[in-house]
Protein backbone atom coordinates (compact mmCIF):
# COMPACT_ATOMS: atom_id res chain seq x y z
CA UNK A 1 0.00 0.00 0.00
CA UNK A 2 1.24 3.74 -0.94
CA UNK A 3 1.18 6.65 1.52
CA UNK A 4 1.20 9.82 -0.69
CA UNK A 5 0.17 13.11 0.06
CA UNK A 6 -0.42 16.33 -1.45
CA UNK A 7 1.64 19.69 -0.07
CA UNK A 8 0.20 22.49 -1.30
CA UNK A 9 1.47 26.02 -0.04
CA UNK A 10 -1.33 28.00 0.82
CA UNK A 11 -0.40 30.83 -1.32
CA UNK A 12 -3.10 30.43 -3.87
CA UNK A 13 -6.23 28.12 -4.15
CA UNK A 14 -6.54 25.18 -5.78
CA UNK A 15 -5.71 24.91 -9.99
CA UNK A 16 -6.45 22.72 -12.72
CA UNK A 17 -2.60 21.74 -12.36
CA UNK A 18 -2.64 20.92 -8.45
CA UNK A 19 -5.74 19.39 -8.78
CA UNK A 20 -4.37 16.71 -11.11
CA UNK A 21 -1.26 16.42 -8.72
CA UNK A 22 -3.77 15.70 -5.89
CA UNK A 23 -5.68 13.65 -7.69
CA UNK A 24 -2.75 11.06 -9.39
CA UNK A 25 -1.85 11.23 -5.62
CA UNK A 26 -4.72 10.11 -4.16
CA UNK A 27 -5.46 7.44 -6.65
CA UNK A 28 -2.04 6.07 -6.79
CA UNK A 29 -3.36 5.36 -2.39
CA UNK A 30 -6.46 4.30 -3.23
CA UNK A 31 -5.51 2.09 -5.57
CA UNK A 32 -2.73 0.19 -3.14
CA UNK A 33 -5.46 0.10 -0.46
CA UNK A 34 -3.19 2.98 1.04
CA UNK A 35 -3.93 6.41 2.55
CA UNK A 36 -3.69 9.67 1.06
CA UNK A 37 -2.47 12.26 3.08
CA UNK A 38 -3.19 16.47 2.92
CA UNK A 39 -0.20 18.38 4.50
CA UNK A 40 0.13 22.56 4.35
CA UNK A 41 3.60 23.79 3.42
CA UNK A 42 3.25 27.05 4.84
CA UNK A 43 6.98 27.78 5.48
CA UNK A 44 6.27 30.95 3.20
CA UNK A 45 4.15 33.16 5.70
CA UNK A 46 4.95 36.00 3.81
CA UNK A 47 3.24 34.75 0.96
CA UNK A 48 0.37 32.89 2.40
CA UNK A 49 -3.08 34.10 1.00
CA UNK A 50 -5.55 34.01 4.31
CA UNK A 51 -8.47 32.44 2.77
CA UNK A 52 -6.33 29.92 0.66
CA UNK A 53 -6.04 26.87 3.12
CA UNK A 54 -10.00 26.81 3.85
CA UNK A 55 -10.41 26.85 0.28
CA UNK A 56 -7.89 23.91 -0.91
CA UNK A 57 -10.42 21.81 1.97
CA UNK A 58 -13.36 22.96 0.14
CA UNK A 59 -12.18 22.45 -3.36
CA UNK A 60 -10.45 18.94 -2.57
CA UNK A 61 -13.78 17.74 -0.67
CA UNK A 62 -15.70 19.50 -3.42
CA UNK A 63 -13.92 16.88 -6.18
CA UNK A 64 -14.20 14.13 -3.89
CA UNK A 65 -10.55 13.82 -3.10
CA UNK A 66 -10.62 13.43 0.99
CA UNK A 67 -7.70 12.72 2.87
CA UNK A 68 -7.31 10.30 5.52
CA UNK A 69 -4.72 12.27 7.44
CA UNK A 70 -4.08 15.74 7.28
CA UNK A 71 -6.17 18.99 8.46
CA UNK A 72 -9.38 18.88 10.16
CA UNK A 73 -9.31 14.99 10.33
CA UNK A 74 -6.30 14.53 12.01
CA UNK A 75 -4.10 11.54 11.45
CA UNK A 76 -1.06 9.83 13.87
CA UNK A 77 2.03 11.91 12.70
CA UNK A 78 0.52 15.54 13.27
CA UNK A 79 0.33 18.29 13.06
CA UNK A 80 0.41 18.07 9.34
CA UNK A 81 1.35 22.06 9.16
CA UNK A 82 4.45 22.94 9.03
CA UNK A 83 4.37 26.14 10.81
CA UNK A 84 3.09 24.02 13.48
CA UNK A 85 6.46 21.94 13.45
CA UNK A 86 9.12 24.13 13.33
CA UNK A 87 10.49 22.84 16.42
CA UNK A 88 10.64 19.34 15.03
CA UNK A 89 12.79 21.25 11.86
CA UNK A 90 15.79 23.27 14.02
CA UNK A 91 15.49 19.39 15.61
CA UNK A 92 16.48 17.57 12.44
CA UNK A 93 19.03 20.86 11.19
CA UNK A 94 21.19 20.39 14.34
CA UNK A 95 21.90 16.24 13.47
CA UNK A 96 22.87 17.91 10.36
CA UNK A 97 25.53 20.51 12.30
CA UNK A 98 26.67 17.27 14.36
CA UNK A 99 27.48 15.20 11.85
CA UNK A 100 29.11 17.85 9.46
CA UNK A 101 26.60 17.37 7.08
CA UNK A 102 25.32 20.75 7.23
CA UNK A 103 27.41 24.12 8.17
CA UNK A 104 26.47 27.31 9.69
CA UNK A 105 26.45 30.25 6.89
CA UNK A 106 27.06 33.68 8.67
CA UNK A 107 27.58 35.91 5.16
CA UNK A 108 25.66 39.01 5.46
CA UNK A 109 22.78 39.38 2.53
CA UNK A 110 24.73 41.97 1.00
CA UNK A 111 27.86 39.58 0.77
CA UNK A 112 25.65 37.05 -0.94
CA UNK A 113 24.58 39.74 -3.22
CA UNK A 114 27.93 40.92 -4.43
CA UNK A 115 28.88 37.29 -4.87
CA UNK A 116 25.67 36.67 -6.86
CA UNK A 117 26.49 39.69 -9.31
CA UNK A 118 30.20 39.19 -9.63
CA UNK A 119 29.03 35.12 -10.52
CA UNK A 120 26.49 36.69 -12.95
CA UNK A 121 29.27 38.97 -14.85
CA UNK A 122 31.55 35.83 -15.29
CA UNK A 123 28.41 34.40 -16.76
CA UNK A 124 28.09 31.41 -13.84
CA UNK A 125 25.69 29.69 -11.67
CA UNK A 126 24.91 31.68 -8.79
CA UNK A 127 26.67 29.32 -6.53
CA UNK A 128 27.29 30.12 -2.68
CA UNK A 129 31.21 29.87 -2.67
CA UNK A 130 31.33 27.61 0.75
CA UNK A 131 33.04 30.47 2.63
CA UNK A 132 31.90 29.30 5.78
CA UNK A 133 31.85 25.61 5.28
CA UNK A 134 35.60 26.12 6.58
CA UNK A 135 34.42 27.42 10.15
CA UNK A 136 35.95 25.46 12.87
CA UNK A 137 32.63 23.62 14.76
CA UNK A 138 34.01 25.16 18.23
CA UNK A 139 33.95 28.71 16.33
CA UNK A 140 30.36 28.14 14.78
CA UNK A 141 28.68 27.18 17.77
CA UNK A 142 29.98 30.20 19.67
CA UNK A 143 28.99 32.61 17.30
CA UNK A 144 25.56 31.35 16.92
CA UNK A 145 25.47 31.12 20.86
CA UNK A 146 26.03 34.76 20.76
CA UNK A 147 23.13 35.55 18.53
CA UNK A 148 25.04 36.13 15.81
CA UNK A 149 22.54 35.88 12.71
CA UNK A 150 23.21 32.77 10.57
CA UNK A 151 21.45 30.35 8.09
CA UNK A 152 22.02 26.76 8.23
CA UNK A 153 22.94 25.14 4.83
CA UNK A 154 23.52 21.55 3.55
CA UNK A 155 26.92 20.68 2.50
CA UNK A 156 26.15 19.12 -0.43
CA UNK A 157 27.97 15.84 -1.50
CA UNK A 158 30.67 15.91 -4.29
CA UNK A 159 28.55 12.62 -5.64
CA UNK A 160 24.77 13.51 -5.64
CA UNK A 161 23.45 9.69 -5.63
CA UNK A 162 21.76 7.77 -8.24
CA UNK A 163 17.68 7.68 -8.24
CA UNK A 164 15.11 6.32 -10.14
CA UNK A 165 12.05 8.76 -11.51
CA UNK A 166 9.16 6.49 -11.75
CA UNK A 167 8.62 8.12 -15.23
CA UNK A 168 11.67 9.89 -16.30
CA UNK A 169 13.49 6.54 -15.65
CA UNK A 170 17.58 6.34 -13.69
CA UNK A 171 19.18 9.17 -13.04
CA UNK A 172 22.79 8.85 -12.77
CA UNK A 173 25.33 9.62 -9.87
CA UNK A 174 25.68 13.91 -10.36
CA UNK A 175 29.26 14.78 -9.56
CA UNK A 176 29.25 18.26 -8.31
CA UNK A 177 31.56 20.06 -10.64
CA UNK A 178 33.73 22.54 -9.29
CA UNK A 179 31.84 25.49 -7.76
CA UNK A 180 34.38 28.41 -8.73
CA UNK A 181 34.36 27.60 -12.38
CA UNK A 182 31.35 25.87 -13.78
CA UNK A 183 27.61 25.54 -12.72
CA UNK A 184 27.31 23.10 -9.55
CA UNK A 185 24.81 22.65 -7.04
CA UNK A 186 24.16 24.93 -4.52
CA UNK A 187 24.75 23.74 -0.83
CA UNK A 188 21.08 24.70 -0.51
CA UNK A 189 19.97 26.47 3.12
CA UNK A 190 17.69 24.55 5.21
CA UNK A 191 16.93 26.89 7.67
CA UNK A 192 16.60 30.81 7.16
CA UNK A 193 18.12 33.23 9.98
CA UNK A 194 14.82 33.16 11.35
CA UNK A 195 15.35 29.53 12.33
CA UNK A 196 11.95 28.59 10.64
CA UNK A 197 12.63 25.73 7.52
CA UNK A 198 13.26 26.05 3.89
CA UNK A 199 10.93 24.12 1.37
CA UNK A 200 13.34 21.57 0.87
CA UNK A 201 14.28 20.80 5.01
CA UNK A 202 10.48 20.76 6.02
CA UNK A 203 9.55 18.62 2.64
CA UNK A 204 12.48 15.65 3.07
CA UNK A 205 11.69 15.71 6.50
CA UNK A 206 7.75 15.67 6.56
CA UNK A 207 7.90 12.94 3.80
CA UNK A 208 10.24 10.74 6.02
CA UNK A 209 8.17 11.18 9.08
CA UNK A 210 4.94 10.90 8.21
CA UNK A 211 6.57 7.48 6.09
CA UNK A 212 5.29 8.66 3.00
CA UNK A 213 6.74 6.16 -0.24
CA UNK A 214 5.40 7.58 -3.43
CA UNK A 215 5.58 11.23 -4.16
CA UNK A 216 4.10 12.75 -7.35
CA UNK A 217 4.72 15.88 -8.19
CA UNK A 218 4.82 18.64 -11.04
CA UNK A 219 7.79 18.74 -12.89
CA UNK A 220 8.70 22.01 -12.03
CA UNK A 221 9.88 20.38 -8.82
CA UNK A 222 12.67 18.11 -10.63
CA UNK A 223 15.82 20.52 -10.04
CA UNK A 224 15.04 20.12 -6.28
CA UNK A 225 15.20 16.04 -6.19
CA UNK A 226 18.70 15.59 -6.35
CA UNK A 227 18.78 17.72 -3.39
CA UNK A 228 15.91 16.10 -1.55
CA UNK A 229 17.94 12.60 -2.61
CA UNK A 230 21.17 14.67 -0.72
CA UNK A 231 18.84 15.37 2.54
CA UNK A 232 17.97 11.70 2.87
CA UNK A 233 21.21 10.49 2.41
CA UNK A 234 22.38 12.74 4.75
CA UNK A 235 19.78 12.17 7.15
CA UNK A 236 20.30 7.86 6.88
CA UNK A 237 17.00 7.83 5.73
CA UNK A 238 15.54 5.70 2.26
CA UNK A 239 14.29 7.96 -0.10
CA UNK A 240 10.56 7.64 -1.39
CA UNK A 241 9.99 7.11 -5.07
CA UNK A 242 9.50 9.98 -7.06
CA UNK A 243 7.55 10.76 -9.90
CA UNK A 244 7.45 14.05 -12.01
CA UNK A 245 4.85 14.86 -14.34
CA UNK A 246 4.90 17.03 -17.22
CA UNK A 247 3.41 20.71 -16.63
CA UNK A 248 0.00 21.57 -18.39
CA UNK A 249 0.88 24.07 -21.57
CA UNK A 250 -1.71 25.72 -24.01
CA UNK A 251 -1.86 24.98 -27.38
CA UNK A 252 0.99 27.49 -27.78
CA UNK A 253 2.70 26.13 -25.56
CA UNK A 254 3.19 28.17 -22.75
CA UNK A 255 2.61 27.20 -19.27
CA UNK A 256 -1.42 26.94 -18.31
CA UNK A 257 -1.87 30.62 -16.53
CA UNK A 258 -5.25 32.42 -15.06
CA UNK A 259 -5.71 34.07 -18.62
CA UNK A 260 -5.75 30.67 -20.21
CA UNK A 261 -7.73 28.76 -17.69
CA UNK A 262 -5.57 27.22 -15.10
CA UNK A 263 -7.73 29.56 -12.95
CA UNK A 264 -8.62 28.08 -9.29
CA UNK A 265 -11.07 25.50 -9.49
CA UNK A 266 -14.26 27.71 -8.76
CA UNK A 267 -14.04 28.91 -12.54
CA UNK A 268 -15.44 25.56 -12.91
CA UNK A 269 -17.90 25.29 -10.31
CA UNK A 270 -19.08 28.34 -11.47
CA UNK A 271 -19.46 26.64 -15.34
CA UNK A 272 -21.59 24.11 -13.44
CA UNK A 273 -18.92 21.08 -14.20
CA UNK A 274 -19.52 18.15 -12.30
CA UNK A 275 -16.57 17.28 -10.04
CA UNK A 276 -16.58 13.83 -12.12
CA UNK A 277 -16.02 15.63 -15.03
CA UNK A 278 -12.79 17.67 -13.96
CA UNK A 279 -11.48 14.51 -12.09
CA UNK A 280 -11.88 12.69 -15.20
CA UNK A 281 -10.99 16.11 -17.34
CA UNK A 282 -7.76 16.26 -14.76
CA UNK A 283 -6.95 12.25 -15.05
CA UNK A 284 -6.63 12.04 -18.74
CA UNK A 285 -3.94 15.14 -18.94
CA UNK A 286 -0.43 13.03 -19.04
CA UNK A 287 -2.15 9.91 -18.05
CA UNK A 288 -2.92 6.70 -20.08
CA UNK A 289 -5.26 3.64 -19.16
CA UNK A 290 -6.03 1.13 -21.47
CA UNK A 291 -10.32 0.88 -20.80
CA UNK A 292 -12.41 1.67 -24.02
CA UNK A 293 -13.83 4.34 -22.81
CA UNK A 294 -12.33 7.44 -21.61
CA UNK A 295 -15.29 8.11 -19.22
CA UNK A 296 -13.99 7.10 -16.00
CA UNK A 297 -15.52 8.55 -12.51
CA UNK A 298 -13.60 8.85 -9.85
CA UNK A 299 -14.27 5.33 -8.71
CA UNK A 300 -13.08 3.93 -12.19
CA UNK A 301 -10.13 5.98 -11.91
CA UNK A 302 -9.04 4.24 -8.71
CA UNK A 303 -9.64 0.67 -10.11
CA UNK A 304 -7.76 1.16 -13.22
CA UNK A 305 -5.20 3.46 -12.06
CA UNK A 306 -1.60 2.85 -12.45
CA UNK A 307 2.02 5.00 -13.20
CA UNK A 308 1.28 5.22 -16.83
CA UNK A 309 2.32 8.70 -17.61
CA UNK A 310 3.93 10.97 -20.71
CA UNK A 311 7.00 11.95 -20.55
CA UNK A 312 6.88 15.83 -21.20
CA UNK A 313 4.47 18.67 -21.06
CA UNK A 314 0.40 18.42 -21.93
CA UNK A 315 -1.49 20.12 -24.39
CA UNK A 316 -4.54 21.16 -22.35
CA UNK A 317 -7.73 22.13 -24.75
CA UNK A 318 -11.53 22.54 -23.31
CA UNK A 319 -13.81 20.39 -25.86
CA UNK A 320 -13.04 17.17 -24.17
CA UNK A 321 -13.95 18.64 -20.68
CA UNK A 322 -17.72 19.15 -22.67
CA UNK A 323 -18.27 15.84 -23.68
CA UNK A 324 -16.96 14.51 -20.63
CA UNK A 325 -19.78 16.82 -19.14
CA UNK A 326 -22.61 15.67 -21.26
CA UNK A 327 -21.16 11.81 -20.98
CA UNK A 328 -21.27 12.27 -16.61
CA UNK A 329 -24.61 14.33 -17.12
CA UNK A 330 -26.13 11.01 -19.06
CA UNK A 331 -24.24 8.56 -16.25
CA UNK A 332 -26.41 11.38 -13.56
CA UNK A 333 -29.89 10.62 -15.54
CA UNK A 334 -29.20 6.73 -15.45
CA UNK A 335 -28.32 6.64 -11.85
CA UNK A 336 -30.94 9.12 -11.01
CA UNK A 337 -30.75 9.97 -6.71
CA UNK A 338 -28.58 13.08 -5.72
CA UNK A 339 -26.36 13.12 -8.73
CA UNK A 340 -29.80 13.73 -10.68
CA UNK A 341 -31.02 15.89 -8.47
CA UNK A 342 -28.55 18.34 -8.83
CA UNK A 343 -28.98 18.85 -12.13
CA UNK A 344 -33.03 19.44 -11.54
CA UNK A 345 -32.26 21.42 -8.93
CA UNK A 346 -29.87 23.42 -11.01
CA UNK A 347 -32.28 23.90 -14.13
CA UNK A 348 -35.16 24.99 -11.48
CA UNK A 349 -33.49 27.51 -9.70
CA UNK A 350 -32.64 28.87 -13.66
CA UNK A 351 -36.29 28.85 -14.90
CA UNK A 352 -37.76 30.16 -11.05
CA UNK A 353 -35.13 33.30 -10.33
CA UNK A 354 -36.12 36.68 -10.69
CA UNK A 355 -34.69 37.45 -13.39
CA UNK A 356 -35.91 34.24 -15.61
CA UNK A 357 -36.04 34.69 -19.12
CA UNK A 358 -39.10 31.98 -19.32
CA UNK A 359 -41.79 33.76 -16.98
CA UNK A 360 -44.87 31.66 -17.93
CA UNK A 361 -42.93 27.50 -17.75
CA UNK A 362 -45.08 26.30 -15.72
CA UNK A 363 -48.09 27.13 -17.82
CA UNK A 364 -46.66 24.20 -20.01
CA UNK A 365 -46.89 21.78 -17.62
CA UNK A 366 -48.94 18.65 -18.31
CA UNK A 367 -51.18 19.23 -15.25
CA UNK A 368 -53.47 16.81 -16.83
CA UNK A 369 -51.68 14.18 -16.69
CA UNK A 370 -50.85 13.84 -12.72
CA UNK A 371 -47.37 12.27 -12.96
CA UNK A 372 -46.17 14.88 -14.75
CA UNK A 373 -48.42 17.81 -12.87
CA UNK A 374 -45.21 18.53 -10.37
CA UNK A 375 -42.53 21.55 -11.46
CA UNK A 376 -39.82 18.82 -10.07
CA UNK A 377 -41.27 15.73 -11.96
CA UNK A 378 -41.54 17.86 -14.92
CA UNK A 379 -37.97 18.97 -15.21
CA UNK A 380 -36.38 15.52 -14.20
CA UNK A 381 -38.39 13.86 -17.39
CA UNK A 382 -36.60 16.75 -19.72
CA UNK A 383 -33.48 16.34 -18.14
CA UNK A 384 -33.54 12.34 -18.03
CA UNK A 385 -34.83 12.84 -22.02
CA UNK A 386 -31.52 14.91 -23.03
CA UNK A 387 -28.86 14.58 -20.83
CA UNK A 388 -26.63 13.42 -22.69
CA UNK A 389 -26.53 17.18 -24.03
CA UNK A 390 -26.03 18.65 -20.56
CA UNK A 391 -23.69 20.99 -20.25
CA UNK A 392 -24.67 23.41 -17.77
CA UNK A 393 -28.21 24.72 -16.47
CA UNK A 394 -28.27 27.94 -18.74
CA UNK A 395 -27.70 25.76 -21.87
CA UNK A 396 -29.97 23.26 -21.30
CA UNK A 397 -32.90 25.51 -20.82
CA UNK A 398 -31.74 27.65 -23.89
CA UNK A 399 -31.28 24.53 -26.21
CA UNK A 400 -34.90 23.16 -24.69
CA UNK A 401 -36.10 26.55 -24.42
CA UNK A 402 -39.80 25.13 -26.43
CA UNK A 403 -40.50 22.84 -23.69
CA UNK A 404 -40.27 26.39 -21.28
CA UNK A 405 -42.29 28.52 -23.23
CA UNK A 406 -45.69 29.03 -24.54
CA UNK A 407 -44.36 29.16 -28.93
CA UNK A 408 -46.09 32.21 -30.36
CA UNK A 409 -45.77 31.66 -34.22
CA UNK A 410 -45.19 27.95 -34.38
CA UNK A 411 -46.18 27.19 -37.97
CA UNK A 412 -43.88 26.86 -40.24
CA UNK A 413 -42.51 26.75 -42.93
CA UNK A 414 -42.38 23.18 -45.29
CA UNK A 415 -41.34 22.47 -48.94
CA UNK A 416 -44.16 19.82 -48.53
CA UNK A 417 -47.69 21.64 -48.55
CA UNK A 418 -49.24 18.67 -47.98
CA UNK A 419 -47.54 17.55 -44.66
CA UNK A 420 -49.10 20.15 -42.30
CA UNK A 421 -52.68 19.02 -42.59
CA UNK A 422 -51.46 15.11 -42.55
CA UNK A 423 -49.66 15.74 -39.55
CA UNK A 424 -53.02 17.09 -38.08
CA UNK A 425 -53.70 13.60 -37.57
CA UNK A 426 -51.84 12.92 -34.60
CA UNK A 427 -55.39 14.27 -33.27
CA UNK A 428 -56.51 10.58 -33.54
CA UNK A 429 -54.09 9.67 -30.76
CA UNK A 430 -56.12 10.00 -27.63
CA UNK A 431 -54.92 11.45 -24.37
CA UNK A 432 -54.24 8.25 -22.69
CA UNK A 433 -52.55 6.43 -26.06
CA UNK A 434 -50.12 9.46 -25.95
CA UNK A 435 -46.75 7.41 -25.69
CA UNK A 436 -43.94 6.80 -28.10
CA UNK A 437 -45.06 3.37 -29.39
CA UNK A 438 -48.13 5.01 -30.53
CA UNK A 439 -46.78 8.23 -31.30
CA UNK A 440 -44.72 6.66 -33.92
CA UNK A 441 -47.07 4.05 -35.33
CA UNK A 442 -49.02 7.36 -36.02
CA UNK A 443 -46.01 9.25 -37.50
CA UNK A 444 -45.21 6.46 -39.83
CA UNK A 445 -48.50 5.87 -40.87
CA UNK A 446 -48.60 9.78 -42.30
CA UNK A 447 -45.57 8.95 -43.82
CA UNK A 448 -46.51 5.85 -45.49
CA UNK A 449 -49.82 7.80 -46.91
CA UNK A 450 -48.08 10.35 -48.92
CA UNK A 451 -46.83 9.35 -52.35
CA UNK A 452 -42.89 9.60 -51.29
CA UNK A 453 -43.31 7.42 -48.90
CA UNK A 454 -40.12 6.15 -46.56
CA UNK A 455 -38.09 8.36 -49.21
CA UNK A 456 -40.27 11.69 -47.71
CA UNK A 457 -39.75 10.74 -43.71
CA UNK A 458 -37.39 13.72 -43.92
CA UNK A 459 -40.32 16.02 -45.00
CA UNK A 460 -42.40 15.20 -41.89
CA UNK A 461 -40.38 14.90 -39.25
CA UNK A 462 -38.70 18.30 -40.29
CA UNK A 463 -42.29 19.97 -40.51
CA UNK A 464 -43.09 18.08 -37.75
CA UNK A 465 -40.03 19.30 -35.33
CA UNK A 466 -40.23 22.77 -36.87
CA UNK A 467 -43.94 22.98 -35.71
CA UNK A 468 -43.24 21.55 -32.23
CA UNK A 469 -40.18 22.95 -31.08
CA UNK A 470 -39.52 25.85 -33.62
CA UNK A 471 -35.72 24.23 -34.17
CA UNK A 472 -34.04 22.59 -36.50
CA UNK A 473 -32.84 19.87 -34.05
CA UNK A 474 -32.56 18.90 -30.61
CA UNK A 475 -33.78 16.09 -28.84
CA UNK A 476 -35.26 13.37 -29.88
CA UNK A 477 -38.88 14.18 -31.68
CA UNK A 478 -40.88 11.66 -29.36
CA UNK A 479 -39.48 12.77 -26.34
CA UNK A 480 -40.21 16.20 -27.31
CA UNK A 481 -44.10 15.11 -28.08
CA UNK A 482 -44.11 13.27 -25.13
CA UNK A 483 -43.22 15.57 -22.79
CA UNK A 484 -45.07 18.56 -23.77
CA UNK A 485 -48.15 16.48 -24.16
CA UNK A 486 -51.25 16.10 -26.47
CA UNK A 487 -52.88 19.09 -25.94
CA UNK A 488 -49.60 21.66 -26.13
CA UNK A 489 -48.54 19.59 -28.86
CA UNK A 490 -51.64 19.47 -31.20
CA UNK A 491 -51.64 23.60 -30.27
CA UNK A 492 -48.53 23.64 -31.57
CA UNK A 493 -49.92 22.13 -35.07
CA UNK A 494 -52.32 24.44 -35.20
CA UNK A 495 -55.38 21.73 -34.58
CA UNK A 496 -58.56 23.13 -32.36
CA UNK A 497 -57.81 21.51 -29.00
N1 LIG B 1 4.77 22.83 -1.34
C1 LIG B 1 5.13 22.38 -2.64
C2 LIG B 1 4.08 22.90 -3.61
O1 LIG B 1 3.51 23.89 -3.33
C3 LIG B 1 5.22 20.86 -2.65
C4 LIG B 1 6.03 20.31 -3.74
C5 LIG B 1 6.21 18.83 -3.53
O2 LIG B 1 5.23 18.08 -3.77
O3 LIG B 1 7.26 18.40 -3.07
O4 LIG B 1 3.80 22.37 -4.64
Amino acid sequence: PARTRFAPSPTGYLHLGSLRTALFNYLLAKRTGGQFLLRIEDTDQKRTVPDAEERLFRDLRWAGLQWDEGPEVGGPYGPYKQSQRSALYREHAQRLLDTGDAYRCFCSTDRLNQLAEHRHKLGVATDYDRTCAGIDKGESDDRAARGEAHTVRLKVPDVYPAYHDLIYGPFKPLKRRSHLTESSFEDPILLKSDGLPTYHLANVVDDHLMQITHVIRGSEWMPSTPKHIALYSAFGWTPPHFAHVGLLVDEQGNKLSKRNFDTDIAAFQEMDIFPETLTNFAALLGWSHSEKSDVLDLRRLVDTFSLKFTKGNTTVTFGKLHFLQRKHAALRAVAGGDPLQHIVRAVSALLTAPDTPYPDWQTLLPTSRDSNSDPDAYITSIVRADAENYTNANEFVYRNSFLFTALRNPASVTDAPDVPARVKSLADVGESEWDKERLMAKVHEVIDARAEGRKGAKDVYQYLRRAVTGKEDGMRIYDVLVLLGRDECLRRLGVEV
